[in-house]
């Protein structure tokens, strides 16, 4: 197939071939000292990633799902324990909830921003309820105002899942800085994305921030071969953090190109009566990690676009409460009708920074053929 006549969902390659200077040399220097864990760059990105958000702590890590873990286990939840996650978002949100022992509780979303359904949460707030993780999905800002407000009537940590939101805001502010802690990934195709595995916490919260650091590196504290607690392997690799010092700079106007995508697509298809365009909410700030529409005939439109070479996906086929893996909880569809009417239309559209004009011209043509 010749490259340039087909469109990926997202292009990790350009990205690289814009930045390969400065990468290669920071890769380089980093394989020169030789310092691969807990190396100067790691130090370096987790001030300037805090700083570019306003926050006081970040604390690099594996991953994103183990960034989520992290949070769990230094708010001490665990077996008996609850938390609320909504029940359209990656697999990773919840099985960082089981993976600390705790049990996650699906709650439906909202029909206009695909994000946890805030009307919905407090019918599944009980005694064992101690969190709920919200999830800025496909890069749009969850509504914090009122999840906050339900979080505090009941007692209840908010921590947010960001993986797919990296520079998106809320109210003026950097989203990552409104609960007690967030979760970031920096898996290579999120918005800012390292060359394999990365994740970090974010937190203002200074105990918090302590106890994550401790747990992240074998419950170590500063002295070396003191563990003052069982803790875990999950660190942020000099290697990954070195990318990450390159790329961030440009996080912002990467955002801006998605946003510019965006609104292109939005104008092309407004007015079709068959596609349902991405919400534009007042006071966020949504930094499409992914374009999704919503179109009834989706497998014919996808098979008709990958005629034309261009990628399409679904984020994601099935609500969590109806994977294998969570069989055990016996959810019925009823349950969660807004998830399952919305899983089986959503189509994401190729969105990346490098994305051209005349990319998405062709794409807008083809679907609206
Ligand atoms: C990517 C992602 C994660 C997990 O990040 P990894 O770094 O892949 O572990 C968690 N939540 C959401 C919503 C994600 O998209």
């Amino acid at each position: 197939m010749n490259r340039s006549h087909s469109i990926p969902l997202v292009d990790l390659r350009a990205q690289y071939l814009d930045l390969k200077d400065g990468i290669d040399k920071a890769i380089n220097e980093c394989i020169a000292e030789g310092n691969f864990i807990k190396g100067k760059q790691v130090t370096e990105f987790e001030n300037a990633f805090s700083g570019y958000l306003g926050a006081k702590h970040c604390i690099g890590c594996g991953n994103g799902t183990d960034a989520l873990e992290l949070i769990l286990k230094s708010l001490n939840i665990g077996p008996g324990d609850e938390v609320i996650v909504p029940a359209l978002t990656w697999i990773a949100t919840a099985e960082a909830v089981n993976n600390v022992g705790a049990e996650p509780v699906f709650v439906d979303i909202d029909q206009n921003n695909y994000t946890i359904d805030v009307r919905k949460i407090e019918e599944k707030i009980n005694k064992k309820t101690r969190a709920i993780i919200a999830v800025h999905l496909y890069g749009s800002p969850a509504d914090m105002d009122e999840i906050t407000a339900i979080a505090q009537r009941s007692g209840l940590f908010v921590i947010e899942d960001c993986a797919q939101a990296h520079g998106a805001e809320y109210s003026g502010k950097k989203i990552g800085t409104i609960g007690i802690a967030a979760a970031f990934s920096f898996f290579p195709s999120k918005n800012l994305g390292a060359f394999g595995d990365a994740g970090a916490v974010v937190t203002n919260d200074q105990e918090l921030a302590n106890k994550v650091r401790m747990i992240s590196n074998h419950g170590q504290l500063q002295t070396r071969h003191h563990h003052a607690v069982v803790g875990r392997n999950s660190r942020l690799d000099s290697i990954q953090a070195s990318v990450l010092n390159v790329k961030l700079p440009y996080l912002d106007k990467w955002n801006t190109n998605r946003i510019t995508a965006s609104k292109q697509y939005m104008s092309r298809l407004q007015g079709n009566g068959s596609i349902i365009l991405p919400a534009s909410e007042i006071g966020k700030k949504h930094v499409f990690h992914l374009f999704v529409i919503r179109i009834k005939n989706r497998k014919k439109i996808m098979e008709a676009l990958s005629n034309s070479n261009i990628s399409s996906g679904i984020h994601y086929p099935a609500p969590l409460p109806f994977l294998e893996a969570y069989n055990y909880k016996k959810h019925k569809r009823d349950d969660f009708p807004v998830s399952v009417n919305t899983s089986k239309e959503i189509l994401s559209l190729p969105i990346y920074p490098e994305i051209t004009e005349s990319q998405i011209d062709f794409i807008c043509d083809q679907l609206l053929k």
